[in-house]
């Protein structure tokens, strides 16, 4: 009988009350591990033990240095397990090695930040306003954290909601994705081996419309950080509003990338495909809306088309593949059902279009890099995530045109300029509603970077010292300097 992996409930590896899952490679759809998930018993007694854990004294007055120490200690611990790590995602999510293995280090180097960010953090006095009281800000943890994440990078996404999170001094309760929770509990592993006190930590998998709803709506959870899809992220936002806590949402995209005429259009050609491509699309920022200017549109979309008929889809353990399988069947009927509206709709698919077939990709769930253009911007291909590798590509005239049109989008997350022109592209970057701009690059990240996006892309930033005030609330202090009464004792 397969064994079934035991879930991490306040400090204690067991079993879960409900019907156990499974891990499948999405590569050729073999077994990685069955495990336990959660039920709302289960949820109820992982968020009181966090209560208690959070609010015990030895944890409620611990220094920052001693929360950083735990903190350091687990980028440790990653870093010293990357390769394991990174191998285990990718059996996960299909994701290819050199990708999964870029998460794991930037998760370790997320959690070295957050390290230092607790432990230099220094809380300032306001300006003082009377000269007979002394005002003080300070900040504490907020208490118990619902951390939601999704399927597409869950070392990096889970990382940057628990290291701020336990830097801060609060208890969190994650609730991986159905998909990729057996790396959930190897960071669980992670924390419990850097001596983070028990009852801090809950790894709960289960299905969110079950777990993940009874984790947001208990009372004593007073925070929600989620990442993952805009329809769920509303929801969750209406149960935070009902309870009047405060919620991170890390939502979806559909991001446009600017080639300008003045652009190197070799350099510019390489950014947008991997911009768009790279996680077989699977990013919330995946740049999938190309605007062109139209004295470049001929001679970049061949560019463009030559590299991505080059493009290497294949199994994401070779080390030489850019391009691993969608995380399931049902995602890669959607992505082809995407294509084929867009077909409907007027694009003509100029490279890629359907599933890949024969040899490896039979096993597995390879959809074709796809470049469609004849469409505008309001298509229904243009303004809804596909989550997949399907790049549209639109000419463009003018710049206010231009910004319209990449403005013209319910999501705020992110885009890319490329051109040779610094004033321009800081003129244009001041002017999209998104909340991180690449110029001549993409998906390049800092942990000191906030960000996080706009409109329907969601509420909040991550990373930065912003990242760990996040998981924090003010409270004023007043101290009175004077041996004076209030005024109506006279
Ligand atoms: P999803 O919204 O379906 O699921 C995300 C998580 O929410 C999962 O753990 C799921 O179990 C849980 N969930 C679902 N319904 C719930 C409910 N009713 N109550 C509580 N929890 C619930 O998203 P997904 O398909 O896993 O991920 C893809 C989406 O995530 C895309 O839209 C992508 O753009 C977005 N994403 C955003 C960012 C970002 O930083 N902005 C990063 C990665 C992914």
């Amino acid at each position: 009988m397969t064994k079934v992996l035991d879930l991490y409930l306040a400090g204690e590896w067991k079993q879960g009350q409900g019907n156990p899952s499974e891990s499948r490679f999405p590569a050729d759809g073999s077994l990685n591990a069955v495990f336990s998930t959660a039920t709302e018993a289960d949820v109820n007694e992982a968020v009181e033990k966090a209560e208690k854990a959070w609010r015990d004294p030895s944890w409620r007055n611990s220094l920052p240095l001693e929360r950083a120490k735990v903190l350091y200690k687990v980028a440790e611990i990653i870093e010293a397990n990357a390769k394991e790590l990174s191998a285990l995602q990718t059996k996960d999510n299909g994701k290819p090695l050199a990708e999964t293995f870029g998460l794991v280090m930037s998760a370790a180097g997320t959690a070295r930040y957050m390290a230092a960010a607790c432990e230099t953090f220094d809380q300032n006095l306001p300006s003082q306003r009377a000269s007979d009281i002394l005002t003080m800000s300070v900040y504490e943890p907020i208490g118990v954290i619902a951390a939601i994440t999704p399927w597409n990078s869950p070392i990096a996404s889970e990382i940057q909601k628990l290291a701020p999170a336990i830097a801060a001094g609060n208890a969190v309760i994650l609730k991986p994705a159905e998909a990729t929770s057996l790396i959930a509990l190897e960071i669980a592993k992670i924390f419990e081996q850097a001596g983070l006190p028990k009852g801090l930590l809950s790894v709960l998998p289960g299905k969110g419309s079950v777990i993940g709803n009874a984790l947001v709506s208990h009372p004593l959870v007073k925070k929600i950080s989620f990442t993952g899809g805009t329809s769920t992220g509303r929801r969750l936002a209406h149960v935070a509003a009902e309870k009047l806590i405060t919620t991170s949402l890390e939502l979806g995209g559909k991001s446009p990338t600017i080639v300008f005429e003045d652009a190197d259009l070799d350099i510019a050609s390489h950014g947008v495909a991997y911009g768009i491509f790279s996680s077989a699309g699977q990013a919330c920022i995946a740049g999938a809306r190309l605007f062109v200017h139209q004295n470049v549109y001929d001679e970049f979309l061949e560019k463009l088309v030559t590299l991505t008929r080059g493009l290497r889809v294949g199994h994401p353990e070779t080390p030489d593949t850019h391009i691993g399988p969608l995380i399931s069947e049902s995602h890669l009927k959607s992505v082809d059902d995407y294509v084929q509206l867009a077909v409907k709709e007027g694009g003509q698919v100029v490279v890629g279009g359907q599933r890949l077939t024969g040899g490896v990709y039979d096993q597995g769930t390879y959809y074709a890099p796809t470049i469609i253009t004849g469409l505008k911007n309001t298509a229904t291909v243009c303004q809804e995530e596909i989550f997949g590798p399907v790049l549209v590509v639109i000419p463009f005239e003018d710049e206010a045109t231009l910004l319209e049109e990449a403005n013209d989008s319910f999501y705020g997350l992110a885009a890319g300029i490329w051109t040779e022109n610094y004033r321009k592209a800081l003129q244009v970057a001041r002017q999209l509603e998104v909340g991180t701009v690449w110029v001549n690059t993409y998906k390049k990240f800092s942990v000191s970077a906030p960000f996080g996006g706009g409109k329907e892309s969601g509420i909040g930033r991550e990373k930065g010292r912003e990242g760990m005030l996040a998981y924090m609330q003010q409270k004023s202090i007043y101290l009175s300097l004077s041996d004076q009464p209030n005024p109506w004792a006279n």
